[in-house]
């Protein structure tokens, strides 16, 4: 599932893709990735004639501004956006294609049919599901070491299921709090109580420049995962737990072991991550 940074990727390159495009019409072929209005016609009709002005984030969702309409769009598992000549019959599994004013579609493609696409006036978005209720950015100005310790510490869960909570903060999935946590040397196990100053502080600074890295490595890639229909894939940074069972610790050349937590497959060092912090 992407996070935060493949998300924005994905964002940087639609912005530079389709903003100040006018959509002349849509097809929705698959109704139910069509979550708000309650019928794809509804969309259809609203959104002919509207110009993209940008597209924007919050959290994992997308926030694609229309003159006087957002729309937000959740790619879940496997959502993936393209632009193409609208000559090209569209590939498998494209459920909602629209059609630009110079000739191209922004198909969006979904072989696991888990996407969502809501429809919503200016700032309405803010205030329903599901954005309503989304926690802290990350790398927004306001998730200070403070804000951390605000919103998880008082929680009493284990901190790995704390950190995935999208209420808490956004944005976070398996992989990147695998990380976070490697970074900041912590236990997934640990709860916010057993935390001492030091932890908190790694873990604040973990969180970010896991995160912002990411970003980085994406948006620095990202014609690259431009492929030639314009289809914007996932990149993956290089990674130092997660998916490396097994394997030696960067840090210390212990194998790095996988265990579940909270349902979710976790990767740690138990040497350098132990669970008396
Ligand atoms: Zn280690």
């Amino acid at each position: 599932m992407p996070e935060l940074p493949e998300v924005e990727t994905v964002r940087r390159t639609l912005n530079e893709l389709v903003s100040g495009r006018t959509i002349r019409s849509v097809t929705v072929k698959l109704p139910r990735i069509i979550q708000r209005p309650a019928e794809p016609e509804q969309f259809q009709d609203a959104l002919a004639g509207r110009t993209i002005q940008q597209v924007e984030r919050r959290g994992k969702f997308l926030r694609i501004l229309l003159d006087e309409l957002v729309l937000v769009s959740h790619l879940r598992m496997e959502g993936r956006y393209g632009v193409y000549s609208s000559e090209e019959p569209p590939e498998l599994h494209t459920h909602v294609l629209f059609h630009l004013d110079d000739g191209t579609d922004l198909r969006y493609k979904d072989v696991r049919q888990f996407g969502t696409m809501h429809l919503f006036l200016p700032e309405e978005e803010f205030r329903l599901p599901p954005l309503a209720k989304l926690g802290i950015e990350p790398l927004g100005p306001d998730f200070t070491l403070q804000a951390l310790r605000d919103r998880v510490g008082k929680r009493t869960s284990r901190i790995k299921p704390l950190l995935l909570n999208q209420e808490l903060i956004v944005g976070l999935g398996n992989i990147y709090v695998d990380e976070a946590l490697f970074q900041a040397r912590i236990h997934p196990e640990r709860t916010p109580d057993t935390l001492k100053p030091a932890e908190w502080k790694r873990l604040h600074e973990a969180i970010r420049t896991t995160l912002a890295s990411a970003v980085e490595a994406g948006g620095s890639s990202i014609k690259s995962y431009v492929n030639g229909q314009g289809e914007m894939g996932m990149f993956q940074q290089q990674l130092l737990v997660y998916g490396r069972k097994d394997e030696a610790c960067a840090a210390c050349g212990k194998p790095i072991v996988k265990f579940v937590v909270g349902g979710r497959g976790t990767h740690i060092c138990s040497r350098c991550q132990p669970m008396k912090g």
